[in-house]
């Protein structure tokens, strides 16, 4: 069983029910939905199509929307045509809805003025482009071309050291939440997260609409990086976005910033997802390089729960060959890793603050690890003992069995987590029957295996907070 998961995003290379199907099939397990690209009303499009798509592949699937959030970008170019930025040229980016041209570039973001001032670096498109500021004035802002390129229409503007002016959901973001709300996706990603209070407005504004969709910040940002402890406590998990990481603190620092943030995230005890450019060369190739082979291993050795595809899937000419190639690279890793070492935690540093609960599956880990158990079975709909467990990173796989289609969507994000639907049972007796029953239907398991079961806080009365070793038929 493959233990790290694969999230492949969605957009025109698989935007019909058989070719996302194809993908569910060849092992992806979360599919991303990028708000940057589409409206509210698309949100709802893809959410419709891809549980139109898991049903009919019969796998279940989780969504995540990741927001926009306050991401500034260039404007219209007069006739569309590119425009050409020279060495030490001198030009000024305006606020304004017009159409740019040669030495006036526009952005539809009012606030740029207030966000930068002199002697500021201005990122454009992906960091292509390197502008400085030269002098802020009411309307526009001066800059001095650093390194040249040719522009385009809506490209990407970074601003690595500007200050927190933009609310961190935009008109556009709060849309296509609410539509993540409607549609019911399973996890929202927040794009440029500086702080703390970012995750925290969104979860409150979720939280106001009686949604417990868990917010997955996304790191990309210097800011982010130096608040790393405060935005991960209020977080439900956590992505490296290597994309513009890379943009804003050097391409050169993310190989170490991976490394920083999964084991943060692993000890925090939330799920990590690294993303983007693990395979894209395969965009346009049908094999990938080796260096983004090992790129994925060395993600899967770090610690991550998930590894993210974004154009190769979105964009690319071979989706379904890069979800296959992870899904191989990933199981090749796998085998050559033992349970990977987590260090003494003390509970209270970790999103589950409960100390009965960790000693019961510090108690299952060990079994499973002594006894070299089949499986460690996880039983019923509360999901923090499958976290928890989960981020001791086994070498046994987690069956978990849940009685909902939500809290399954749920677990498969985590690492070395097989979510299976089971019923609610309202005995310890029918809930080892019914556990028997799950693990011998899913083909994997045979009569006589050994198990280890755990059950959390709000399991069956008599069958709470257990560790139980179980030989599957054994009454
Ligand atoms: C990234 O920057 O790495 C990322 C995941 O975000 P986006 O694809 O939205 O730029």
């Amino acid at each position: 069983m493959r233990k790290t998961k694969i999230i492949a995003t969605v957009g025109p290379s698989t935007g019909d029910r058989s070719a996302l199907a194809a993908l569910m099939r060849a092992g992806a397990e979360i599919f991303r939905i990028n708000a940057s690209h589409t409206d509210a009303a698309g949100v709802g499009q893809w959410i419709r199509l891809i549980r139109r798509a898991s049903g009919e592949a019969r796998k279940p699937a989780a969504i995540l929307i990741d927001l926009q959030g306050p991401r500034v970008r260039t404007g219209k170019l007069a006739g569309g045509a590119p425009l050409r930025l020279e060495k030490n040229e001198t030009f000024g980016i305006v606020p304004s809805a017009e159409a740019g041209r040669k030495g006036r570039i526009t952005t539809l973001c009012r606030e740029f003025p207030r966000m930068v001032k002199a002697g500021d670096t201005v990122l454009l498109d992906n960091g292509r482009m390197e502008l400085k500021v030269r002098a802020v004035r009411p309307r526009q802002v001066v800059c001095r071309v650093v390194r040249g390129g040719m522009l385009g229409e809506n490209k990407g503007i970074n601003l690595p050291h500007a200050p927190v002016t933009l609310p961190a959901l935009g008109r556009y973001d709060l849309a296509a939440l609410r539509e993540a709300v409607r549609c019911g996706a399973d996890f929202i990603a927040l794009s440029f997260v500086r702080r703390a209070a970012d995750v925290l407005a969104a979860k409150r504004w979720l939280d106001r609409r009686g949604s417990r969709l868990p917010v997955i910040a996304k790191i990309e940002k210097p800011r982010a990086v130096a608040e790393i402890h405060q935005i991960l406590e209020v977080s439900d998990g956590m992505m490296v976005a290597r994309g513009d990481l890379g943009i804003e603190m050097g391409v050169e620092k993310v190989p170490v910033i991976q490394k920083q943030l999964i084991a943060l995230a692993n000890a925090r005890r939330i799920p990590a997802i690294t993303a983007t450019q693990m395979l894209e060369s395969m965009i346009i190739e049908s094999r990938p390089t080796r260096a983004e082979a090992s790129d994925v291993a060395n993600a899967v050795f770090d610690g991550t729960d998930a590894v993210m595809l974004s154009g190769e899937t979105a964009i690319g000419k071979h989706p379904l060959a890069a979800v296959r190639m992870m899904s191989q690279i990933i199981s090749a890793a796998e085998r050559h890793l033992g349970e990977i070492q987590s260090g003494p935690i003390s509970y209270r540093e970790t999103s589950v603050n409960d100390p009965e609960l960790h000693a019961i599956v510090h108690a299952a880990r060990h079994a499973a690890k002594d006894l070299e158990a089949k499986a460690i079975v996880v039983y019923g709909e509360e999901i923090s003992p499958t976290i928890l467990i989960s981020m001791y990173r086994p070498v046994s796989p987690i069956i978990a069995l849940v009685p909902s289609e939500e809290t399954l969507r749920r677990l498969l994000l985590l690492r070395g987590v097989l979510p299976l639907i089971s019923r609610r049972e309202t005995s310890a007796e029918q809930m080892i029957r019914a556990l028997d029953r799950a693990l011998l239907e899913s083909a994997l398991f045979r009569k006589g295996d050994e198990v280890v079961i755990l059950t959390g806080r709000r399991s069956i009365p008599g069958a709470r907070l257990m560790t139980k070793i179980h030989r599957i038929g054994d009454r």
